[in-house]
């Protein structure tokens, strides 16, 4: 037989707990008559010390004070996390009162955060809690906790062998519980992995504490941590730090760093009382409980997102659409302007006018909308609704073989696709992650966003029948449609190649707040300068090198003869023109000129397009028309899709040069909008189709280059792209030829 930890020597458990949640109790119950009462040394704080002996092993119970938490803010809490610290007593027994477990488990959380030693919950006063009526699932309580929980009753010592039996295993370490982590919100997460960073940098010790716990601790100002580190080394830049980290937390929430902390911790407790407890009625009920009962309600809750989500989004088309018709118009003024003050037609003009203006004004006039997106998902974000809607969504993500948390990672994929994959890492379980990376590209990200406005604006003008925008509601439809087929994609992958149990965890529930302006203006503010800064410099760049694979060669077999047709038509127009002035300007010799006017303007836009097909970039699509040919598109839109690989938004900006290649009118004054509705090519139809296939099609390469990193191996971002683009095609390829064959949108 091995040996075992408990053997010979001495082995101490301390008991701690909340006052009056039968700590006194338990301890009598364990000892019996072998006990002795003194003083803590030092202070007057009454001391119980008593031993047993229990299969064998003689143990040490170390009563502790009775506390509420494990702060530095009286004695009691001191002396309790001295000695938890300092003394290692090889068990903590936090005993809970089971009728009152939301406030009990803010000490457990904060014995078992603490880190250094193992624990087990003595659920006491079990007998209350069932009296009155609560339902704990004591099993998913241990495994959300990591830590195992004795049922017991102190006061007919029921239970005493199993915690007995539960302490000496654990001592001996035969649990291998995993460890919880309480994520405390981005903000907050940030500063703790900005000092941390710096604990480690500067090498600040402190009694076996993880770094993590150690920034903690100083952003919740903890006084004897704070001692502690202002006598180390580089102790007192650590603490400068964690003040700017304070003082940066609180003016974000308007409350002391200390306080949100608790609050995030409150969050964790009432996530997992939820998954945890049943009672039979709420008693007190918070404005926190009371807002819960309306959108957290079983019926309501998901219709109510359903509208917030579309209030979101119409609003985001709406109030967007005047400042983005602004810039649009801005655009092609100076456009216009720039090629009438330039000398005569050079390839320079065009690479301003039709790759630079075209195609980076074409995306950064979506700005106004990208700005109200993010409003709307700051405001869900900040006031604590984003993390109600896990909740709602718990029932129908586990339908899909997920947990409610894996929907925050989708939440945040309508911003991002990046944050979102790394938002999958609050997923413990391996296989709900990689299920959830696979499925959060599904979620219409930002950058989709111009996409659908500009063809949903182009194709679906007017209002429905209830007086609703049509483009908004087809925006929307996309959304849906994104979030409908990651349900899908999940259960798939979830009972295919990712099969396995799920694993249950907490998600916190932090109380409602008012949203402070500011930190939803540096949200917005974060989110519309990497737009602008992505339009600048990634999009610039990609669409000089379209403009150039769409410009060169600049001449094609029978670009003569086309020229000579087309001086032959101008040469006939000004003919025609100096007639009428001769005779004087008359209707019938006016139609005659606007004829062979038109003419010539029917050659100029053959020969544009007759280049672009003929350029590298049309030789490219052609060669990638059979692809896209099925689901209803040209060379034309294949570059775009193409080249929408790189960056989504690009689809726009390449549609942008495109279109203003091959509109040959003089400095390009017609809007994207205007010239796709034009395109006779074009129709609602394969406007959908093409929305379609943005939302569902590869992601961007910034996406699976962090998909790469999150896995740590190549197979899921190669995996995640060729799933992507056989279900967009497939998809597009039924809606197509659906839509064909009933003739819908197809006018
Ligand atoms: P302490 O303040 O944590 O030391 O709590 P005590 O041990 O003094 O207990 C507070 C009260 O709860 C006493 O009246 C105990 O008799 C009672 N009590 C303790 N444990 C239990 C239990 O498991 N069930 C019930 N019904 N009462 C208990
Ligand atoms: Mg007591």
């Amino acid at each position: 037989m091995k040996a075992k930890a408990t053997d010979n020597k001495e082995f101490t458990i301390a008991l701690a707990g909340n006052p009056n949640s039968g700590k006194t109790s338990l301890f009598n119950a364990l000892t019996g008559s072998r006990q002795h009462v003194g003083n803590w040394p030092g202070v007057t704080v009454e001391k119980k010390e008593g031993s047993l002996i229990h299969n064998g092993a003689s143990i040490k119970i170390v009563d502790l004070p009775g506390t509420y938490s494990l702060t530095a803010f009286s004695m009691e809490e001191i002396i309790s996390r001295n000695y938890i610290v300092d003394c290692k007593p090889e068990v903590v027994v936090d005993v809970i009162d089971a009728s009152n477990l939301e406030r009990n488990l803010y000490l457990a959380l904060q014995i078992i955060e603490l880190g250094t030693t193992k624990t087990v919950i003595a659920l006491n006063m079990i007998d209350v809690a069932k009296y009155m009526g609560h339902k704990i699932n004591v099993d998913l309580l241990s495994e959300l906790l990591g830590v195992p929980v004795v049922p017991t009753i102190a006061r007919t010592e029921k239970g005493m062998k199993e915690l007995l039996d539960t302490a000496l295993a654990v001592a001996d370490g035969e649990s291998n519980k995993k460890e919880i982590k309480i994520s405390y919100g981005k903000e907050i997460e940030d500063e703790i992995a900005r000092l941390e960073a710096e604990i480690e940098r500067a090498a600040v010790k402190c009694e076996g504490f993880s770094p993590r716990w150690l920034a903690v601790k100083l952003l919740e100002n903890d006084l004897k941590i704070r001692k502690h580190t202002g006598s180390m080394d580089n102790g007192a830049q650590l603490l400068a730090e964690s003040d700017r980290s304070r003082a940066h937390i609180s003016s974000l929430f308007r409350q002391d760093a200390e306080l949100v902390i608790a609050d995030m911790r409150y969050g964790f407790i009432s996530g997992l009382i939820r998954e945890v407890l049943v009672k039979p009625v709420e008693n007190v009920r918070t404005a926190t409980d009371r807002i819960d009962g309306i959108l957290m309600n079983r019926i309501l809750g998901a219709p109510l997102f359903a509208l917030f989500m579309y209030i979101a989004f119409t609003l985001t088309f709406t109030l967007g659409d005047p400042p983005m018709q602004w810039l649009e118009a801005a655009f092609e003024r100076l456009g216009a302007f720039v090629s009438v003050s330039m000398p005569g037609e050079s390839l320079l003009e065009s690479l301003i006018v039709d790759g630079v203006i075209g195609g980076v004004g074409g995306v950064v006039m979506f700005l106004p909308n990208i700005i109200l997106l993010f409003l709307a998902i700051s405001i869900l974000e900040d006031t604590g609704y984003m993390a109600r809607v896990a909740f709602i969504m718990d029932r129908a993500m586990h339908f899909m073989g997920l947990h409610g948390k894996s929907f925050i990672p989708m939440l945040v994929g309508m911003g991002c696709s990046v944050p979102a994959v790394m938002a999958t890492r609050t997923l413990e379980n391996w296989k709900d992650r990689i299920a959830t990376i696979l499925i959060v590209p599904l979620a219409s990200c930002g950058a989709r966003l111009p996409v659908y406005i500009l063809l949903a604006g182009a194709f679906f003008p007017g209002k429905t029948s209830w007086g609703l925008s049509s483009a908004g509601i087809v925006v929307f439809a996309m959304y849906l449609i994104g979030i409908l087929l990651a349900a899908v994609m999940a259960r798939l992958f979830r009972s295919t190649i990712l099969r396995g149990p799920d694993a249950p965890f907490v998600m916190e529930l932090p109380p409602y707040r008012l949203p402070t302006a500011k930190s939803i203006v540096i949200h917005i503010w974060e989110r519309a300068w990497m737009y602008v800064k992505k339009a600048g410099t990634i999009i610039l760049a990609l669409t000089a090198i379209i403009w150039f694979s769409m410009t060169f060669p600049t001449s094609y077999p029978g670009m003569k003869n086309d020229e000579a047709r087309l001086s032959a038509a101008v040469e006939a127009a000004a003919e025609k023109w100096a007639e009428i002035e001769s005779v004087g300007v008359s209707e019938t010799g006016s139609d005659d000129y606007d004829a062979v006017y038109s003419q010539a303007r029917e050659i100029e836009g053959t020969i544009a397009a007759a280049k672009l097909e003929n350029s590298f970039a049309g030789k490219f699509g052609k060669f990638f028309e059979p692809v896209f040919r099925p689901i209803g598109f040209d060379w034309k839109i294949s570059i775009a899709l193409i080249s929408g690989l790189a960056a989504k938004e690009v689809v726009v900006s390449t549609l942008g040069t495109i279109y203003s290649i091959v509109d040959a009118d003089e400095g390009g004054e017609t809007s994207l909008r205007q010239a796709m509705i034009n395109d006779q090519q074009m129709n609602p139809l394969k406007a959908v189709v093409l929305m379609l296939f943005v939302l569902i099609s590869v992601p961007c390469v910034a996406t699976l280059a962090i998909i790469k990193k999150e896995t740590n191996s190549w197979k899921w971002p190669i995996f995640s792209a060729a799933y992507h683009m056989a279900l967009a095609w497939g998809i597009c390829f039924l809606v197509y030829r659906i839509g064909m064959a009933l003739g819908i949108g197809v006018g």
